[in-house]
C-alpha cells in the first residue's frame, strides 16, 4: 500500500485483506463500490444481472485491504467483504468481528 506520509508506527501494523464478494442481483449498477474504493480494486464487469446491470468485479484483487467502505457505500447490500488477514499487531481479539461471515455476528441489539 502506498502512503503520501509513512505513519510512525508503520512497522507496529500488518495491511489487512479483504475477500470481496458480490451479489451480483442485487446490484443496480451505481457504480458507487467502483468509484469510491480507496484501491481502485474494483470494475464493471461484462456480465448482466437478472435486472440487466452490470454488477462490479474485483479488477485487482489483491490489493483489496478490507476497509469495507464498499460494503457500508451500496445501496442494496449487493456487496460486502471478509477480512482474512486483519490482525494489527498489537490488535485486541475481543474487540473486532470483521473476520466472520455476516450471518456469524452476534447481535447484542
Ligand atoms: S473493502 Fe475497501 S479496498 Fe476492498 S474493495 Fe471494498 S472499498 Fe475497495
Ligand atoms: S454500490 Fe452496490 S449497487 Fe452500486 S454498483 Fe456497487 S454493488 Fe452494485
Amino acid at each position: 500500500m502506498k502512503f503520501w506520509r509513512k505513519p510512525l508506527d508503520h512497522d507496529k501494523y500488518k495491511t489487512p485483506k479483504g475477500e470481496i464478494r458480490i451479489i451480483d442481483d442485487r446490484c443496480k449498477g451505481c457504480g458507487f463500490c467502483i468509484e469510491f474504493c480507496p484501491n481502485e480494486v474494483l470494475k464493471e464487469s461484462e456480465r448482466f444481472n437478472v435486472k440487466g446491470y452490470h454488477p462490479p468485479e474485483p479488477n485487482d484483487a489483491d490489493k483489496c485491504i478490507g476497509c469495507r467502505l464498499c460494503e457500508l457505500i451500496c445501496p442494496d447490500f449487493a456487496i460486502y467483504v471478509i477480512v482474512t488477514e486483519d490482525e494489527q499487531k498489537n490488535s485486541d481479539e475481543s474487540t473486532t468481528n470483521a473476520n466472520k461471515e455476516p450471518a456469524e455476528v452476534e447481535d447484542h441489539a
